[in-house]
């Protein structure tokens, strides 16, 4: 059955594709390729809750702000809601449903016992101070003390937020119920109950099926060129992985701009955004006029002739304006969202695969798990053990949607929708609906 959208929903993306949005055209999309009862599909257009509270912040100079933060629960059929709490300006109660909705897949496709959370505060974090920012959190975890809870809802780092702010988070919730519970959030640092290897994971992952999809189209690491748009927690870690385990990374960029270089970038002399943002350019300009290296632009860098690209920035940076010039042979989505709904059409026409976020960067989450099952078991893990356990899940994944890809013949993204749906579907279906 042709999956490719009516050519209205091809011709543009005026209206970026929001997260909502996305996430119940993939629903539907994957329903259609999956024997599941419609009143399932149904149940899961809307999320379980979405709570709204106002978060009072005292400012450093003595005034008073009121913030609005969300919590989204969008499914725990397969176990407590996960997903990260951000701290961003434009955070809404929609976009929050729409990132929930995307967890609820993104842990099932990786078989993770855990539903989708989304949540977050409207607030501009740079405005902040670092005591600012922590009595918001504080607050902000009292507001959202009755909902979240190691068997309920499992909060995680997100935009603007890190691992201190899960480490205060998981303070005032502890120190509410009296006594100290590590599994309320992920993210945390490992002294207080943090998993190694959680930082790296997501670029880790992406870097893992970027590796299988070379191999599955019949290349050879060795010879594969690799353009990275982003170098940050996921692009840099994916590039450098890639370029360890022998592809040539010939471009990467931070949002001013990109390096290009078709003899091959040497990606661990430069900085991550982590270790000093920004830097990708700066090296640019430390560049000899013999150089073989070159500035491009961002757009540019996406339109490079290279076997894999790897979208590892921002959201809706391949859409049906540029979706005609991509000229990779392999696109895995390492940012959440890359791809719009109307330049996925248009690659799948052009047949150029493209591996999804809810796939390639769930590295994230998986490690995730592990933080929550070593905060349970009161017993932590090795990096050797993380990183071992998590090409494990990664490579089970992979096979699972593969295999709708080869029998199916689906896209990679509806494979991977068609996995994550299939499973909490059977367990919906399974547990039935009460009353
Ligand atoms: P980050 O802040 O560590 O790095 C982002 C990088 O992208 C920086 O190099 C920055 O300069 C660059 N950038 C920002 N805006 C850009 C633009 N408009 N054009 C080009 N480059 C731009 O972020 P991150 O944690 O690596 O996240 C990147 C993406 O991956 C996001 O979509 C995020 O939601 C997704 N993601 C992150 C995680 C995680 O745990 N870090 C997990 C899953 C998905």
């Amino acid at each position: 059955m042709s999956t490719t959208p009516s050519t209205d929903e091809m011709a543009s993306d005026d209206e970026l594709d929001s997260a909502l949005i996305t996430a119940r055209r993939q629903l539907e999309r994957a329903a259609t390729h999956v024997d599941v009862d419609p009143g399932v599909v149904e149940r899961l257009k809307h999320p379980t809750r979405v709570q709204q509270v106002s978060v009072p912040l005292e400012r450093d100079d003595g005034s008073v702000e009121v913030f609005t933060g969300y919590r989204a629960q969008h499914d725990d059929v397969r176990g407590p809601y996960k997903g990260g709490l951000r701290y961003h300006p434009e955070v809404t109660a929609e976009e929050c449903i729409g990132l929930s909705m995307w967890m609820t897949w993104k842990c099932a496709v990786l078989d993770l016992p855990f539903g989708g959370g989304k949540g977050g505060i409207a607030v501009d974090p740079k405005s902040l101070s670092d005591d600012e920012t922590e009595r918001l959190t504080r607050r902000f975890a009292e507001e959202l003390r009755n909902m979240v809870g190691p068997t309920k809802d499992v909060p995680a780092p997100d935009m603007g937020t890190d691992a201190q702010t899960m480490a205060w988070f998981m303070d005032a919730y502890s120190m509410q119920q009296g006594e100290t519970i590590p599994g309320v959030v992920t993210g945390k640092p490992p002294v207080i109950g943090g998993s190694y290897g959680r930082e790296e994971a997501p670029g880790r992952s992406t870097a893992i099926i970027a590796r299988e999809a070379v191999d599955h189209y019949d290349r050879d690491l060795s010879n594969t060129t690799v353009a990275v748009q982003g170098f940050g927690s996921v692009g840099a870690n994916a590039a450098r992985l890639l370029e360890d385990w022998g592809a040539t990374v010939v471009a990467v960029s931070d949002v001013n701009g990109a390096i290009y270089d078709p003899g091959g970038i040497d990606v661990d002399a430069i900085p991550s955004h982590d270790e000093e943002p920004e830097a990708v350019t700066s090296y640019a300009t430390e560049l000899a006029d013999g150089d073989s290296a070159r500035r491009l632009s961002n757009a540019d860098l996406l339109e490079l002739d290279v076997d894999v690209l790897i979208p590892a920035a921002v959201g809706n940076v391949i859409t049906a304006d540029n979706a005609d010039a991509i000229a990779a042979d392999i696109v895995v989505e390492g940012a959440n969202g890359p791809t719009t709904f109307a330049a996925d059409a248009i690659l799948e026409e052009r047949d150029i695969p493209v591996v999804p976020d809810i796939l390639a960067n769930a590295g994230g989450v998986t490690v995730s798990y592990f933080e929550w099952l070593q905060d349970i078991n009161r017993r932590q893990w090795t990096l050797e053990r993380v990183n071992r356990e998590l090409e494990e899940h990664m490579l089970d994944a992979w096979t699972d949607v593969r295999a709708e890809v080869e029998d199916g013949g689906l896209t990679w993204r509806d494979a991977a929708y068609v996995v994550a749906l299939s499973r909490v579907a059977e367990a919906k279906e399974t547990r039935g609906l009460w009353p």
